[in-house]
């Protein structure tokens, strides 16, 4: 009888077992040693965030219970430890899912060579996206930089993303690792904060991967025909809530995706164009996290860099009380606070407020576009270096299709527009539960006797307006004609 031989599937963003081309090949290939390994330090600034590391945390316990307690997980450099065990255990080969972050690039690159001089084989596949970056350019070879040319000919012209994969049948992890070792060691990397500020995230998420394929169903069921229509109320969760477990790979793109094309061929064979029309949205939402990764992976000094130059001179504040106020949810704009609320509490935040709380910071107080992203990083469990950040340089106006820089949200109308009811405002903003329909989002407007009915003191229960809108609209307007002088 043979003995197969020993191979490493490498985890990174592809925590699942359904739908992993990488796994798939190395279980066919051999035994398999999972492996997670922490490298902080090869990150750098890029590390992963606070709320992100709280869901990798609970990410690992459950992959592990997948493999029967026998993960592999390890904290430091991976170009020393992954060639390390392969040496050590005397592997045949390596199996990853490839990342895009320029840093895992330029060191899978360093591993891979590392590893072939040791003899050992190295498999990488596409496990994170629907097409890779080389399989969406231009007719001449060259990137899209905007993103409908991007979304209608380089994605919809490339051949249609891979069906679904399920588990491997034949899953038999090598017993190299004992139970209470593999438990132990996910503990030891520390993932969880010293003060248990995560706590209050607990009730809103179920980390794992039936979890994921669980929220894809009932979404496609219940959401997906309504999602053009209803997913700019934050009120009425009509989105899926899909993003950390596409970052962080419990769900594949591919399986969102082929979910929701089953459905909307049902769709399409009753003749129901509503819902068909309402789900194309979703496939175009599911096209931009594509494109950020397209554009992460072809321009890396996205991360850091104004993708338009003209903004290297733009006249940013330096104002550390109101970037304080903003992240605590103390602006006195209570659709800015209650998305900033919503982002603390829960670890997410729906992305019309994404756009509204980032509209407020960039422009109405002129704060760095590099504050509102870091912050997100560090509060956001779905946070992810290529969509954050293309959605702050959208934002800010600097990207390579970017919202032009004089739409400036206007925090009272956005309100009065997406949460009419007021039901997710007052939700997170509980001091202004009473307040009045008309003045909830404009309470400085109030008369007295409203303020004092609804029990609201300005500046002692809520605060004052942290910026007068009109004047601040005109300076940002002002601070963005003269870069074009
Ligand atoms: C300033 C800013 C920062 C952002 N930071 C992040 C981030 O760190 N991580 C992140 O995943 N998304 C980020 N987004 C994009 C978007 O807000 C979230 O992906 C979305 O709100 C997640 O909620 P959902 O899963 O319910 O989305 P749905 O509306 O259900 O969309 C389905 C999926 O499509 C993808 N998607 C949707 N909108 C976008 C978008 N604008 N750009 C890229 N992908 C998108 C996500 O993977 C999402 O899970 C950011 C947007 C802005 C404006």
């Amino acid at each position: 009888m043979t003995t197969l031989p020993l191979v490493i599937h490498w985890f990174r963003q592809d925590l699942r077992l359904a739908d992993n081309p990488a796994l798939v090949a190395a279980t066919q290939r051999g035994r398999v040693l999972p492996l997670y390994v922490l490298d902080d330090g090869s990150a750098g600034e890029e590390k992963t965030g606070a709320a992100a590391r709280w869901w990798l945390h609970h990410s690992l316990k459950s992959l592990n219970q997948s493999f029967a307690d026998r993960l592999c997980v390890r904290m430091g450099n991976a170009e020393t430890i992954v060639p390390l065990l392969a040496s050590t255990h005397n592997a045949a080969a390596v199996f990853w899912n490839r990342c895009y972050e320029p840093w895992r690039q330029a060191q899978d690159e360093k591993i891979k060579k590392i590893l072939n001089s040791e003899g050992v084989e190295v498999y990488c596949c596409n496990g994170a996206l629907l097409w890779e970056p080389q399989q969406t350019l231009k007719a001449d070879g060259t990137p899209y930089k905007i993103f409908m040319p991007f979304y209608r000919n380089g994605c919809w012209g490339a051949s249609p993303p891979r069906k679904p994969q399920p588990a491997p049948v034949t899953l038999k992890p090598a017993e190299l690792i004992t139970a209470q070792q593999s438990a132990r060691d996910i503990d030891n990397l520390n993932l969880l904060p010293a003060i248990r500020w995560d706590r209050q995230l607990i009730p809103h998420w179920n980390i794992s991967e039936a979890a994921a394929q669980k929220l894809l169903f009932d979404f496609v069921s219940e959401k997906l025909k309504h999602y053009k229509t209803g997913r700019d109320f934050p009120a009425q969760g009509q989105v899926s809530r899909l993003s950390p477990y596409l970052h962080a790979g419990q769900l594949s793109p591919n399986q969102a995706w082929h979910a929701a094309q089953v459905q909307v061929q049902r769709w399409r064979d009753i003749g129901d164009t509503y819902a068909v029309d309402n789900a194309a949205h979703f496939f175009s939402e599911l096209g931009w996290r594509e494109f950020s990764h397209s554009l992460l992976y072809h321009v890396p000094r996205l991360p850091d860099d104004n993708l338009q130059e003209k903004f290297n001179r733009f006249p940013w504040r330096d104002d550390e009380e109101a970037l304080h106020r903003w992240q605590r949810g103390q602006t006195g704009f209570p659709i800015v606070d209650a998305g900033m609320r919503e982002l603390w509490q829960t670890g997410y935040m729906h992305n019309r407020l994404r756009m509204i709380v980032g509209s407020f910071l960039v422009k109405n107080l002129l704060v760095h576009w590099h504050y509102g992203k870091r912050w997100f990083w560090d509060c956001l469990v779905d946070a992810d270096l290529a969509n954050n950040s293309v959605g702050w340089q959208w934002i800010a106006g600097c990207g390579a299709d970017a919202a032009p820089y004089f739409r400036i949200f206007n925090p009272v109308m956005q309100g009065q527009k997406f949460d009419s009811s007021g039901e997710y405002t007052r939700h997170y903003v509980p001091e202004l539960e009473k307040i009045p329909d008309r003045y909830l989002f404009n309470p400085w407007e109030a008369p007295a006797t409203v303020l004092s009915a609804a029990g609201v003191v300005l500046g002692k229960n809520y605060p004052h307006p942290l910026c007068d809108l009109k004047a601040s609209r005109v300076r940002a307007l002002a601070a963005f004609a003269a870069l074009k002088k």
